[in-house]
């Protein structure tokens, strides 16, 4: 995650650095305190929180440099 060039959006086709980290859970593949994430734009930020908002896993929407502090 330190290396910039490698920190881009998850939306499909986008290739532009990603500014938030999108953490979630799919409680019938996960246990309950695991956490994937998402990486996303400004642009994506809106749609990708919509796709995981909906089915109900989105547990947090964190900018990435306080994610990567957190992560140490
Ligand atoms: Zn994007």
């Amino acid at each position: 995650m330190s290396d910039e060039n490698s920190v881009i959006c998850s939306a499909k086709g986008c290739r532009d650095a990603a500014v938030w980290v999108l953490a979630w859970n799919n409680p019938k593949l996960h246990t309950p305190e695991r956490r994937k994430t998402w990486l996303a734009c400004d642009e994506h930020r809106e749609h990708l929180s919509q796709f995981l908002g909906v089915r109900g896993f989105l547990k947090d929407v964190v900018p990435l440099a306080e994610w990567q502090r957190q992560e140490g």
